[in-house]
This record gives structure tokens, C-alpha cells and sequence, in this order.
């Protein structure tokens, strides 16, 4: 298991390969297309660090797609353009609309983990917590997600 810092372009391209952002292996813990367990099911590090960790993975599936839309409008309007048929327009970014955030699903995960790691690397807690997962053989069975455990403030 990965456990020094790893560099954002390199998780970025294991998410992007819908790899573990942390340690590039598989099995992680993506399981199907829209299921997830508790640990990567290689190195055992948790994809729920903090609570609040999947508005960053709408974030990321909302700029996609927002994007994609405009690529497609752009394109439309260059390709179609002085007689832009606008039913067929606004149909096929319609179906953009659906499409594009069932077909990146996955990858928001991925690619906000791997954000998340290259902003917020695991402290040596959380990467023993991982190893122990995996010693135990937690992670490999993909147990259920639980809820991040709470960090304490000392004041
Ligand atoms: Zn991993």
C-alpha cells in the first residue's frame, strides 16, 4: 500500500482509469456501477473521509455535465448554424442532460477521492487503519459504508 504522498496528476489518472486514486489498485471500492463499499478493497483506505465527502462528487458530475453541455451547444451551433433546427437542438442536449451524469457516476468518486487526497493526505492514523483493514481481511470483503468516524477538537 501506497504510504507517502502521491502526486495529484497520478491519482488523477488512476481515478480517471477508475482506479484507486491512493494506491492505483483494484479491486477499490467501487462495486458495479453505482455501488460503492466502505474501503478500496486493495489498500483498505476509506472513500468517505469526511462527512459532506459526496457534495464534492456532485460538484464534480455537475461541472462534467455542465461542461459537456456547453461543448455540445458550441458544437451544434457551429456545425448548424445560420438554420439551427431547434427541436432536434434542444433534443439532443437534452439527452445529454440524462446521459452524461448516469455514464460519469463512478468517476465522480474517484475523481474527488483523488482530489481530496492531494488536499488532505491521510495522516498515519488513517493509513494504520487501512493497513489493519486489510490485515483483517475487512477491506477485501467490502464491508457496508459506514459514517466517517468524528474527529475531535482539543481545546
Ligand atoms: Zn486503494
Amino acid at each position: 500500500m501506497a504510504s507517502t504522498r502521491q502526486s495529484f496528476p497520478r491519482m488523477l489518472g488512476r481515478a480517471l482509469l477508475l482506479r484507486c486514486p491512493w494506491c492505483g489498485g483494484r479491486p477499490t471500492f467501487l462495486r458495479g456501477w453505482f455501488r460503492r463499499v466502505d474501503r478500496c478493497r486493495t489498500c483498505g483506505i476509506r472513500w468517505h473521509r469526511e462527512e459532506g465527502f459526496e457534495l464534492g462528487t456532485v460538484t464534480v458530475n455537475t461541472i462534467v455535465t455542465f461542461g459537456s453541455l456547453a461543448v455540445a451547444m458550441g458544437v451544434g451551433f457551429v456545425l448548424t448554424a445560420p438554420d439551427i433546427p431547434v427541436l432536434p437542438f434542444v433534443a439532443s442536449l437534452f439527452v445529454v442532460a440524462l446521459v452524461m451524469p448516469v455514464a460519469i457516476y463512478p468517476f465522480t468518486y474517484t475523481i474527488w477521492l483523488a482530489f481530496d487526497l492531494a488536499v488532505h493526505p491521510p495522516e498515519r492514523a488513517e493509513l494504520d487503519d487501512a493497513m489493519a483493514a486489510v490485515a483483517s481481511g475487512d477491506a477485501a470483503a467490502g464491508t457496508p459504508i459506514r459514517p466517517p468516524q468524528r474527529r475531535t477538537r482539543s481545546t
